[in-house]
């Protein structure tokens, strides 16, 4: 890693919209790593249960071996000291003390591996992430393709596939939500009242 040659430890953050590869670069990244016989510790936060909670998956497929943190503190609970190598994967979800660690891991020569959506459905810089991105030694802004054939760089959330409003909370129970990138002109974000309302009023429910 010629190009990683700073004195004691630096931060690399691996950012950009959903299914943009971040986590199979954290991969790629963690991998080299442990080729090198470094010691590694892999880090996500527990409420990211796409897939499992043990394994940073990626879209492709590709797992590794991670453990699920509830906090910040667990981080810092759960580092050996000899742990050489710090990677955090979806760390957008994790709280602004996140920095704070960061920079200490950093400052006392290790490595710190971060990636996460730098925003959110809103277009908004996303939790801890502006400032580990300003922070950072290396930052890779990975893209995606948006429907239109243009690099996505910003991640549509979609409820009932209709645009997802800008005060519509993070959680909706009992609505179909997905994602997909799209590029600045396509990402859409509702400011105005809908039109039609999310869930219709009914007058029963099926179970
Ligand atoms: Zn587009």
């Amino acid at each position: 890693m010629l190009f990683y040659q700073f004195g004691g430890g630096w931060l690399e953050v691996i950012a950009g919209p959903m299914f943009s590869g971040k986590s199979e670069e954290l991969i790629r990244r963690v991998t080299r790593a442990l080729i090198a016989r470094h010691k590694v510790q892999v880090f996500k936060p527990a409420i990211d249960d796409r897939y499992d909670l043990v394994s940073v998956a990626s879209h492709d497929g590709r797992t590794l071996d991670a453990e699920p943190v509830e906090s910040v503190a667990a981080i810092r609970d759960k580092l050996r000291p000899n742990t050489r190598v710090v990677a955090i994967d979806e760390a957008q979800f994790l709280s602004n003390d996140l920095v704070e660690l960061v920079l200490e891991l950093a400052d006392s020569g290790k490595r710190v591996l971060v990636a996460g959506l730098d925003l959110d459905f809103r277009g908004e810089p996303f939790g801890p992430m502006p400032e580990l991105l300003a922070q950072a030694e290396v930052v890779e802004k990975l893209t995606a393709i948006c429907g239109c054939g243009r690099a996505g760089t910003r991640t549509q959330r979609l409820i009932s596939g209709q645009p997802a409003h800008y005060d519509d909370p993070v959680i909706l129970v009992g609505a179909s939500e997905s994602y997909e990138p799209r590029c600045r002109e396509h990402h859409v974000v509702l400011r105005e009242e809908r039109a039609v309302p999310l869930f219709p009023v009914q007058s029963s429910s099926a179970g």
